[in-house]
C-alpha cells in the first residue's frame, strides 16, 4: 500500500472503531485511535488514554507525553514521522488499570492498525503494551530495552514515560534506550533481532511498590 493508501485505511478504521460497541465509550468523552504517520518505520505502543488525551482525542499530549516528544526528537526524529497509539482507545475511569476484558476488546483494533502501518518496529511503553506483544509472565525491569521477535513482529520494550515523571531514576535509561531504536532498525534490516521464542523467559514480575507498579 502507498502511504496515501495506508492513510485512507486508518481513516476508514478509526470510523469503524468510533461505531463499535466497546466497553469504555460511553465512560469515556473521546475516542483516541491514535496518529502520526501512516507508513512508519517504528509505533509506540502505551496504555491508555488519560484527562488531556481523553479531552483532545489525541494519544500523548499531556506531560507523559511531553516527555515522549523529547525523547523522540533526542534522537533526532519528530513525532510526525512515527505512529502513537494505545492498547485502550479510550480513557478508563479515574486513569484505573484496564482490565483484561477491555485489553480483549481493544487490542483487535490495535491488530488492524499495525496490520495496516505495517512498522518495522513496535516500541511498547509500560507493562500493559509488552505484556499483550511479548505474553505475561515477563518482568519488565528485567526486559526492558531488548528487542524481540515474537509472532512475525519485532517488539522493543519500554518503560512508560508516566513511570520516569515519578521516577527520575528511569529518565536516563529511557533515553539510553531510546538512542538505540535507529540502530535495532538497522539491526531488523539484517536479520539480527532473537527469537523470543527460542529463548529463555525470565517468569515473575518483580516486586515494585504499588504505587509504581501499575505505571511500570
Ligand atoms: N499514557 C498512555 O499510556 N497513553 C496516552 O495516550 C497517554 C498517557
Amino acid at each position: 500500500m502507498t502511504r496515501k493508501e495506508k492513510e485512507e485505511a486508518l481513516d476508514k478504521l478509526h470510523k469503524q472503531i468510533e461505531k463499535a460497541d466497546l466497553p469504555l465509550k460511553t465512560a469515556a468523552s473521546r475516542l483516541v485511535p491514535g496518529e502520526g504517520n501512516p507508513n512508519a518505520d517504528v509505533v509506540f505502543v502505551g496504555e491508555a488514554p488519560g484527562v488531556e488525551e481523553d479531552k483532545q482525542g489525541r494519544p500523548f499530549v499531556g506531560a507523559a507525553g511531553k516527555f515522549l516528544n523529547q525523547l523522540i526528537e533526542s534522537i533526532g526524529w519528530k513525532r510526525e514521522d512515527v505512529y502513537i497509539a494505545n492498547l485502550i482507545k479510550h480513557r478508563p475511569p479515574n486513569n484505573r488499570d484496564p482490565l483484561p476484558i477491555e485489553i480483549e476488546a481493544y487490542t483487535p483494533w490495535l491488530d488492524k492498525q499495525l496490520d495496516i502501518i505495517k512498522p518495522k518496529l513496535i516500541v511498547t511503553l509500560g507493562r500493559y503494551s509488552m505484556a499483550y506483544f511479548l505474553g505475561e509472565g515477563l518482568s519488565i525491569t528485567k526486559v526492558h530495552g531488548q528487542p524481540k521477535r515474537k509472532g512475525g513482529r519485532v517488539v522493543m520494550p519500554m518503560y512508560h514515560p508516566a513511570a520516569a515523571l515519578y521516577r527520575g531514576d528511569l529518565r536516563p535509561v529511557l533515553a539510553a534506550e531510546f538512542k538505540k531504536i535507529p540502530k535495532v532498525l538497522e539491526m531488523i534490516k539484517e536479520g539480527k533481532v532473537a527469537d523470543s521464542d527460542k529463548e529463555k523467559q525470565p517468569v515473575g514480575v518483580t516486586a515494585a511498590p504499588e504505587q509504581q507498579r501499575s505505571l511500570l
